[in-house]
């Protein structure tokens, strides 16, 4: 059975020595997270993952969802009993306002959780995760009584959310959608239609689910500028707060799927189901856009955990499987064979994920504080600049860490040789599910487009100069530091790349569109190389301060240097061919045909 120990050394070293999250004191509920707070919680969370979860990764995988003929949906064995325990541990609500129940701790903390729950059992870690998404919405753009009404329930865990936006016809293209809302006098809502892939959609974790839907409203515009968000709970309530009638909304079946099956992926029916708005008529798309920030960072995150955990299950498979003799001479000259560790291209498999994890998970971590300066900070100018962060490399997070979180999951199987496609070492099983998170939440190719179409030309360009501010800045700060020299020069050069891949879409996109179409999966991989080349840089410089402090951990602190080499050396280069790509233009992609495919 697959192992998993949560990295809760390295996340506290991140906060801690990397990001320095004392500066961040002054935001409401970080003074509360004192490093030994955060050091006890992280204690407690893995201990959850890797005790409560990580066993019932595999059986749930098995055993998956089951759909009955009342509609009802029962999760894998354990599942019900796992919740229980998450929820009454309150890890639902670490983060949520402490007037509705929550702990008011810094969002920085339940991305690193949530981490650690994905590694775990990611079919699990969905119920939750949907349900942190509604909450969101929820705050921003639920009325007071809204919030009243759900918020206190969702966080303590006894109910739980869905994000209710894709029908048959109607995926990337939101504007298809159909599902239909007409107005009551009592000034609700009968919502009817089928929403399918609603992931945790129905289940038997929670007393009640809050699904989140996009409707039209009768007589609303055609396209996206027609459609509103409304709150459609499975048992509407009684006047006295307890749970009233059953509402018009069903499953009408369970999605056969390649992966997560302890999560219940529905097809759902709303037949005349009673609905209320949210954030005001057609103005849904708004609203599902806090939702959906929340969830695409939370799917980036899906990615890095499921190549973690690959990862660690590789490692120790790599130092223990023997075959073949080390080329430089036997280093295990008393077995038949040496471990597999010692052959440098199952090294470079290693290297590669263990140089992509930890520098993902900076980047997770440092978006995840931008999240809290935006959510928490006083200074308006604070949160302009925290919210440009977040805007521009989402899409980079969602897409570049889940493209390059599955690529790992194959590469740890690789190491496992023909035992990785056998479903008994559970590699295969990461392969599954790591896929999912490259295509919901849109697909990785929208991501792309977002990034280029949407974030790059937004408010004349000031998020993207921030951000190459900041990397020249530390280039600059850094390279005449000889420790950080082979670090520096290297990002300086795929900053250098990057720069060029953005004048060239400015200069060649207005000429033909398809040009910056055609680049940009490239330049979100781009992106994403300069940025967890940027933090490595950052990692690299706390380690050094660390050493140089005498600290008791040095072993730790050495990999961190040779690991952020093998990433400049190895990984980095590739922002050349990614230019390459993408000054390439459009004209070989587009030009054949459509009859001739
Ligand atoms: C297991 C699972 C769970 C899910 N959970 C949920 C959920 O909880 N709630 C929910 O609402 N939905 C959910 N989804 C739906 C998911 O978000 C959609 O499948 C996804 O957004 C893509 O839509 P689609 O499948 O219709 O693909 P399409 O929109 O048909 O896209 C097909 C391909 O065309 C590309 N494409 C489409 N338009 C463009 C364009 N303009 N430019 C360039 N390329 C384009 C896409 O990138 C993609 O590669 C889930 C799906 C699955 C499989």
């Amino acid at each position: 059975m697959p192992i998993y120990k949560a990295p809760v050394e390295d996340v506290l070293f991140l906060l801690g020595d990397v990001f320095q999250v004392g500066r961040y004191d002054h935001l409401p509920g970080f003074a509360d997270a004192s490093s030994d707070v955060v050091a006890a919680i992280l204690g407690e969370a893995a201990k959850f993952c890797e005790q409560a979860l990580t066993p019932l990764n595999r059986t749930g995988d098995i055993e998956g969802c089951t759909r009955h003929d009342d509609g009802g949906v029962t999760t894998p064995t354990g599942f019900r009993d796992a919740f229980k325990q998450y929820a009454e541990g309150g890890w639902m609500g670490i983060s949520a306002p402490a007037e509705f129940g929550g702990q008011g701790l810094p969002e920085t903390l339940t991305v690193a959780v949530n981490e650690m729950l994905v590694s775990a059992n990611m079919a699990f870690a969905m119920y939750p995760g949907l349900t942190q998404g509604a909450i969101a919405a929820l705050i921003q753009h639920g009325t007071p009584a809204q919030k009243a009404t759900y918020l206190p329930k969702m966080i303590e865990g006894r109910w739980t959310g869905t994000m209710n936006l894709t029908e048959p016809h109607c995926g990337t293209d939101l504007g298809l959608l159909r599902t239909k809302a007409v107005k009551q006098p009592d000034g609700s809502y009968r919502i009817s239609g089928t929403k399918i892939f609603i992931s945790a959609g129905e289940h038997d974790l929670a007393e009640n689910i809050v699904h989140l839907v996009l409707a039209r409203i009768e007589g609303a515009p055609a396209g996206i500028k027609g459609i509103s968000l409304f709150v459609v709970p499975k048992f509407l309530g009684s006047a006295d707060g307890s749970l009233g009638p059953r509402n018009g909304v069903a499953c009408g079946s369970i999605e056969e799927k390649m992966g997560i099956h302890g999560n219940a992926t529905c097809v759902m029916n709303y037949d005349g189901a009673t609905g209320w708005l949210i954030g005001g008529e057609h103005r849904g798309i708004n609203a599902m856009f806090t939702m959906m920030n929340e969830a695409r960072l939370g799917v980036g995150v899906q990615g890095l955990a499921l190549s973690e955990v690959a990862y660690q299950n590789a490692a120790a498979y790599a130092k223990d499987r023997l075959q073949g003799r080390a080329l430089t001479g036997a280093k295990s000259p008393g077995q038949a064979a040496d471990p597999i560790i010692v052959h440098p291209d199952v090294r470079r498999m290693l290297m590669t994920m263990r140089a992509f994890n930890e520098a993902a998970r900076a980047l997770v971590l440092w978006t995840a504080l931008q999240a809290d300066v935006a959510h928490r900070s006083g200074d308006g100018k604070a949160r302009a600049a925290a919210e440009d962060h977040i805007g521009l490399l989402t899409p980079v997070i969602k897409g570049v860490l889940t493209d390059q979180g599955f690529a790992n999951t194959v590469l740890a199987q690789q190491i496992y040789g023909g035992h990785g496609y056998i479903a008994e070492h559970g590699m295969e099983q990461f392969v599954r599910d790591a896929r999912i998170a490259m295509l919901y939440e849109g697909a990785n190719g929208i991501q792309a487009l977002d990034l280029v179409g949407r974030k790059l030309p937004q408010d004349g360009g000031r998020a993207l100069r921030t951000f190459f501010g900041e990397v020249e800045a530390h280039v600059k700060a850094q390279q005449r530091n000889p420790v950080m020299k082979p670090y520096v020069d290297p990002l300086a050069t795929a900053l250098g790349h990057l720069q060029q891949a953005s004048m060239w879409f400015m200069k060649n996109a207005p000429i033909n569109p398809d040009n910056a179409g055609a680049g940009s999966t490239d330049y979100m991989h781009l992106f994403g190389l300069v940025v967890l080349g940027y933090m490595w840089c950052r990692i690299v410089e706390a380690a050094n301060a660390r050493l140089a402090g005498g600290d008791g951990d040095a072993a730790r602190m050495k990999a961190k240097f040779v690991t952020g080499r093998f990433f400049v050396e190895r990984m980095l280069p590739e922002t050349a061919t990614c230019l390459a790509r993408i000054q390439a233009g459009a004209s070989s992609t587009m030009e054949l045909p459509v009859e001739a495919f």
